[in-house]
């Protein structure tokens, strides 16, 4: 049997948050890895996220919590404004990286990806764009890797974190389905207002609005379309129909409606996908992470979190078991549980949004968050 500590050669493929997370891991325990990430320039979209204290805590661990601060916005509340524009609840969010530092942070996507980037090139690892992979195969020990540059690897360890719509996971024959939920997104990169300390969420007659600040000067509006047809619209109508979906909603939205420019190029309007992969996520020497395994809806803001855990536990595993085989098994059983209860929790909070029980879904959303602080 080979051991983990021999041939410690490592193929990542995708560059998003669980493939940097888990190359930089990996890396710093010795391991020689390589990423191939199928975009030519990296993750550049224009919008934001929430890291909430699962994803600081991992990050913490490779020493980049503070670097995500500093680069973005530090909160501890939710606050959801019901119907009538009343304050309906406030999740306090647990403090996972210490008293003094706050719960969660809003970044920019694109100061997530630098940090993640550059944290991975001072640990050795080597980032290829506009390369995938086309072919897999076990060779004994080894997987052998046909790239779409036609060269090939050969190495010890395969991962694929190449998001929802995995091309390894096809590769490694692990099949699962792809969810939509009734549920467009979308997302828009506003000027922070003063008062937006804290994430706003606001429950409109059909849909969710809100706020999250992500620097000292931008935050970026967040409104969930339910009942909608998964379809794309021109760019052209982006801003005009979100503009208009956000008539009507109480308390702050209108302003937040009003920063909204005209001709902004910082709109996106996605659908509401998920995922999980039933029983392994893991074939011979070959592996997925991320959302490849287990995509939740982005309700819980906790799909990060998932991804860069399972960075951090698949090196960990690996390094405490003597072959690949059974540091993967290990990795795969002590993540499934965790990341199937926050996708089904994600899916039934969703639901409960759509049919407006705002009742039900605030305490589920606070179970869940003080669920995901037990350790991963
Ligand atoms: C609208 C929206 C809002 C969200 N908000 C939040 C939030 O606030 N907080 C949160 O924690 N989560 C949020 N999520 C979820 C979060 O974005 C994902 O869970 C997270 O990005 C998963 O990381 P990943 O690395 O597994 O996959 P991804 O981020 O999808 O990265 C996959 C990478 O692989 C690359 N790739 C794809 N195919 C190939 C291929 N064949 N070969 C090589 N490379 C490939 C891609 O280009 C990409 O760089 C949100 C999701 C959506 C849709």
């Amino acid at each position: 049997m080979e051991s983990c500590r021999g041939a410690r050669t490592a193929l990542v493929v995708g560059a998003g948050m669980g493939g940097l997370t888990a190359a930089s891991a990996l890396a710093r325990r010795g391991w020689q890895v390589e990423i191939a990430e199928i975009s030519p320039a990296g993750a550049t979209s224009g919008w934001g996220l929430c890291l909430t204290g699962p994803s600081l805590r991992a990050l913490d661990e490779l020493g980049l919590a503070d670097p995500c601060l500093a680069a973005g916005y530090g909160m501890s509340v939710i606050t959801h404004v019901d119907v009538d524009g009343r304050v309906a609840d406030e999740v306090r969010l647990p403090r996972l990286i210490g008293a003094e530092r706050p719960a969660v942070v809003g970044m920019g996507r694109p100061a997530l990806y630098r940090t993640l980037r550059e944290h991975a090139d001072r640990c050795g690892v080597v980032v290829h764009h506009g390369l995938t992979v086309v072919a897999v195969e076990q060779e004994g020990e080894q997987v052998r890797v046909q790239m779409s540059d036609g060269t090939h690897r050969r190495v010890a360890l395969l991962v694929g974190a190449d998001g929802i719509r995995s091309s390894v996971r096809r590769l490694l024959g692990l099949e699962t389905s792809v969810a939509y939920h009734g549920q467009m997104v979308w997302r828009a990169l506003v000027p922070r207002p003063p008062w937006a300390t804290g994430i706003q969420q606001f429950a409109g007659q059909s849909n969710t609005a809100g706020l999250v600040p992500i620097s000292d000067s931008l935050a970026y509006a967040f409104l969930t379309e339910n009942g909608a047809e998964w379809s794309v619209l021109p760019d052209v109508e982006l801003v005009p129909r979100s503009r208009q979906l956000l008539v009507g909603f109480p308390g702050r939205v209108e302003e937040i409606r009003s920063l909204l420019a005209a001709g902004s190029k910082s709109v996106v309007r996605r659908p509401v996908l998920t995922a999980f992969l039933d029983g392994a996520w893991n074939r011979g020497t070959g592996v997925v992470i991320g959302d490849a395994a287990h995509a939740p809806a982005p309700q819980m803001a906790s799909g990060a979190a998932l991804a860069v855990e399972d960075g951090a536990v698949l090196a960990q595993e690996l390094d405490c078991h003597t072959s690949i085989g059974a540091g993967l098994d290990a990795f795969v059983s002590r993540r499934a549980q965790r990341c199937r209860t926050l996708v089904e929790n994600s899916v039934a909070i969703a639901d409960l949004e759509q049919a407006q029980r705002y009742d039900e879904a605030y305490p589920l959303v606070d179970a869940c968050h003080r669920q995901m602080a037990e350790p991963a």
